[in-house]
């Protein structure tokens, strides 16, 4: 075997979770890697933070996420890197302040959803029968939607009606795709839908960490790659990129590089590829949209009886702005629950304390007194992009011709899914394969140094 140190050097830039990811890949392939991140800390839009409260410091996330049984690649890495302890799997079972109640059966795919939606709390006979309907009509189109359309369109199309919509379509798509229905990707949600209630029992598993988010990829990955002799520069920021004879030169580092992987949200990358010269209007057609998460928080033992998970009536109107509320246990000396606010560009001019009043009053009107000692608001202006029907994503060579050596990672460089952990941590993992397929191709140098590439 090549000695690493012979091995070719190469730079990831971005240590959110698809930079971790392709890190991690090309570091075990035996590559000699450089990680820069611009931040403090590894973990980007799926971080820990440290909240300061009147209880005390809690260490908990930027964001509520919701990691399901879907995610394989996800669970996959984290189980390679010894998180598997760390998370707890609960078998579907969705409710929600209005009444409703679906829960997978334990039986085989499809069984288990036919099964739970013919069983579903708060819907009447012919609602369920719509919705079973609807996912059999998917599944027979396999999962293809109409060009351009919306979800909206979809649920209209498909016929369901107006509970079934509200009670269950539309959180899910705003959960899911942080779009509202009347501008989501139709083709998007079917894809979390064939990947998820339409696929094998697991796959809608409810995955819940026991620890902050940083504790599951970002803590263990730095560990991983330091072991493998990767160099971690966090506080150092990409500007500018060039390539010159040597190879890959970045602003951020002395050194050159055989190869460069990208993983930056496209609102980042398009700043030095710009400079650089290529064409960035494919990433510039991606809009950023906030999520806001309330974390609510009592004395521990003084918290109402709360579910684990459930679904909110939302109705800005009436100061009613969450959608989601998960149950986090109790952290330190709090017991915590996160209210998730997403298409938070619709609460952009609320004041803080009439969103924390809102959410306190939603929080009791589904489980009683009493009530948060405080809400913290957590809000991540760039949290996703706008998933909108039409919105091409840029394959992991998409510079290939113009910039041999380039590669991108990302949750928006994955196909046909919305923002999403998932799509992080594939897009690097395909980005990591694409790099090392085209490394072993190419002609390899005599010394420890970048292989030299024509300017
Ligand atoms: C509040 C919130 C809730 C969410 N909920 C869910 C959920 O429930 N389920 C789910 O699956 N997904 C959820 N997501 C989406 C998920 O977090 C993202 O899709 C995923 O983390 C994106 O990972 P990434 O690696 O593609 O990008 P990022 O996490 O954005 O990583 C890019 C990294 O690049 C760094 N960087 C940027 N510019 C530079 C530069 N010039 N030089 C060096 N470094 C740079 C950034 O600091 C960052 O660390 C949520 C996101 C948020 C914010």
């Amino acid at each position: 075997m090549r000695p690493r140190s012979l091995a070719p050097a190469v730079a990831v830039v971005g240590a959110g979770w698809a930079g971790l990811a392709g890190a991690l890949a090309l570091a075990e392939a035996g590559l000699r890697v450089t990680l820069f991140e611009t931040a403090p800390q590894a973990g980007g839009r799926a971080r820990s933070v440290t909240l300061a409260t009147p209880l005390g410091p809690i260490a908990i996330d930027n964001g509520q996420h919701l990691i399901v049984g879907a995610y394989r690649q996800t669970l996959g890495l984290l189980a390679r890197l010894g998180a598997g302890p760390l998370l707890r799997r609960h078998r579907l079972h969705l409710v929600s302040d209005r009444g409703l109640s679906l829960r997978a059966a334990p039986l085989p795919a499809p069984l288990h959803l036919g099964w739970g939606l013919l069983r579903a709390g708060g819907l009447d006979w012919s609602e369920r029968m719509a919705m079973l309907r609807m996912m059999r009509a998917l599944r027979r189109a396999r999962w293809q939607v109409r060009p351009n359309e919306t979800v909206a369109a979809l649920l209209e199309r498909l016929a369901q009606p107006s509970g079934p919509v509200s009670k269950l379509w539309a959180p899910l798509c705003v959960g899911a795709l942080n779009t509202l229905p009347a501008h989501a990707c139709a083709r998007s949600f079917a894809a979390v839908l064939r990947d998820t209630l339409g696929a094998a029992r697991h796959d809608c598993d409810f995955v819940a960490p026991d620890a902050p988010l940083g504790a599951l990829l970002p803590d263990r990955g730095l560990a991983r790659l330091r072991a493998l002799g990767a160099t971690i520069r966090l506080r150092s920021t990409l500007r500018e990129l060039r390539r010159s004879p040597s190879g890959w030169r970045l602003d951020a580092a002395e050194e050159p590089f055989a190869a460069l992987l990208l993983a930056l949200p496209p609102w980042s990358a398009a700043a030095p590829l710009g400079r650089l010269g290529v064409d960035t209007s494919v990433l510039q057609r991606f809009v950023p949209e906030p999520i806001a998460t309330a974390w609510a928080l009592w004395p521990a033992g003084e918290a109402p009886r709360l579910a684990r998970w459930s679904m909110l009536e939302e109705d800005p109107q009436r100061a009613r702005f969450g959608q989601w509320v998960f149950d986090r246990g109790i952290i330190g000396p709090a017991r915590v629950a996160g209210v998730v606010v997403s298409v938070a560009s619709r609460i952009a001019d609320q004041p803080a304390q009439a969103l924390a009043d809102g959410i306190a009053a939603q929080l009791r009107d589904a489980f009683g007194g009493p009530a948060p000692s405080a809400i913290r608001i957590v809000t991540e202006r760039r949290a996703t992009f706008r998933c909108t029907p039409g919105l091409q994503r840029p394959a992991c060579d998409h510079f290939g011709r113009e910039a041999p050596g380039l590669w991108l990672a990302g949750d928006y460089t994955w196909p046909d899914y919305p923002a999403t952990i998932e799509a992080a941590v594939r897009s690097g993992q395909r980005a990591a394969a694409g790099m090392l397929a085209s490394l072993a191709a190419a002609p390899q140098p005599q010394h420890g140094h970048a292989t030299d590439v024509p300017a």
